[in-house]
């Protein structure tokens, strides 16, 4: 499963916002029914712990049934992005690749325990 910008590129699937993948922590200063946070990176962090929390549970099952092929559509590439975590995670469970791979070390997100995981 890959990450495409689709300002530029076909995408798949919609993983912005208001869609069911959307990431709802945001940094901007606009949008209703977000929750707000300070940088890019702490929203990003949020949805992690979010996406692989009890409760995207069902959310996790529906995204493994995609296939392969499927390109994941963002604007916000070449910038970090929530679309890793989600990506990553398919990745991670189909391939066997690090979940955390598209996610840099200047990133400075932190990665959910992944010993919670048993779904
Ligand atoms: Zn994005």
């Amino acid at each position: 499963m890959k990450v495409v910008n689709k300002n530029y590129e076909v995408h798949d699937v919609n993983i912005m916002r208001p869609s069911e993948w959307g990431n709802p922590f945001s940094h901007l200063g606009y949008g209703t029914g977000l929750n707000r946070v300070k940088t890019r990176e702490e929203a990003i962090a949020r949805y992690a712990e979010l996406f692989y929390s009890e409760e995207y549970r069902d959310r996790r099952r529906r995204l493994l049934q995609f296939p392969n092929e499927a390109r994941l559509g963002c604007v916000c590439r070449p910038k970090p992005c929530h679309v890793e975590i989600i990506a990553g995670y398919y990745n991670w469970r189909h391939m066997g690749l690090d979940p955390f791979e598209a996610i840099r070390p200047e990133h400075n997100i932190h990665k959910p325990n992944l010993t919670l995981i048993n779904d």
